[in-house]
């Protein structure tokens, strides 16, 4: 009896396996349809100055308009794609859109920035900082204009990595750290890599008028920020009271819900219109 329930358990996992796995080739090769079909599309969250409220520019953010399950958000496909090298046309498909968007807005007269998120994958592809290269020049824009934003799952002790990131700034980019303050080397970032902006993790945001320390950590962060020189961005402000602590702390910049989620480009743009 327990022997075949063993087994039966054991047929069950098999089971289990091979549906994950033929979910994951599944979707893998619909990404790879999705990119060619033009079922990905890019929205834009503001980024606002904390001290008088203007839109300073905006984070492209990665959806999926799926045939049959609805606008996905990169938490429904963006490790798969980083699993394997589908990663590559994405990002690129990502870093092209969101520079013909920037140069649509420069042609417009709007000083914005635009932020594109990296994964590591694409830092450590050898082709990656002459490609970035080559689409700054192909669409002439300034590159200043530009963050790229990495998370802390970059690691600082790869050296390669590391060369690579300061030879994607030399290309007159910004760099900003992505979810600062929940990787464990935080710290050894600041010094080791050619950064430019700190983008406060929201875990930190929520809750810090409930939790002091929190907001203790807020503060030593926005401390140090200043004291390297480095510009500011505080994730997933939602609230008024929120604002006026981070405008009382001298953030510098800030996302999130109280201003905005991240919309379409149609609606971004009405944003920046209303903003002026
Ligand atoms: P992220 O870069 O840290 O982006 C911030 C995430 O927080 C976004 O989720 C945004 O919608 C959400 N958010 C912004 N403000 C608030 C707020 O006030 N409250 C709450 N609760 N959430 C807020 P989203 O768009 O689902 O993106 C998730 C992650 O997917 C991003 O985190 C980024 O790491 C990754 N991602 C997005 N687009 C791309 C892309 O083009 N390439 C790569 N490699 N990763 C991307
Ligand atoms: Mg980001
Ligand atoms: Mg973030
Ligand atoms: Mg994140």
């Amino acid at each position: 009896e327990a022997k075949s329930k063993g087994r039966n358990n054991f047929q069950c996992f098999n089971a289990k396996m091979e549906a994950s796995l033929h979910g994951l080739l599944q979707l893998e090769q619909e990404i790879s349809k999705g990119i060619k079909a033009g079922e990905f599309e890019l929205y834009y969250q503001p980024k606002i100055k904390t001290d008088n409220g203007l839109i300073v520019g905006a984070e492209a953010l990665l959806r999926w308009n799926h045939p049959t399950r609805g606008v996905l958000s990169p938490d429904a496909f963006i490790g798969v794609a980083e699993g394997s090298w589908l990663i590559y046309p994405l990002g690129e498909w990502v870093l092209e859109n969101a520079l013909s968007q920037l140069l649509r807005w420069q042609k417009r007269g709007w000083n914005l920035t635009v932020a594109i998120n990296l994964s590591v994958k694409q830092i450590e592809n050898p082709h990656f900082i002459d490609a970035v290269g080559a689409s700054l020049r192909r669409f002439g824009v300034s590159p200043h204009l530009v963050e790229f934003e990495i998370t802390e799952s970059f690691s600082a002790e790869n050296e390669q990595n590391i060369q690579a990131l300061h030879q994607l700034k030399a290309l007159g980019v910004h760099i900003a750290i992505d979810d600062f303050g929940t990787g464990y080397s935080s710290l050894s970032y600041l010094n080791k890599l050619p950064i430019d902006t700190i983008k406060i993790d929201r875990s930190f945001i929520t809750h810090m008028l409930e939790h002091e320390d929190r907001l203790a950590l807020v503060k030593v962060i926005l401390q140090t920020a200043k004291i390297l020189n480095l510009q500011t961005v505080a994730e997933g402000v939602e609230s008024k009271e929120e604002l006026e602590m981070l405008q009382y702390l001298g953030c510098c910049c800030f996302q999130g819900f109280y201003f905005s989620k991240p919309v379409p480009l149609p609606r971004f743009n009405s944003l920046v219109l209303g903003n002026q």
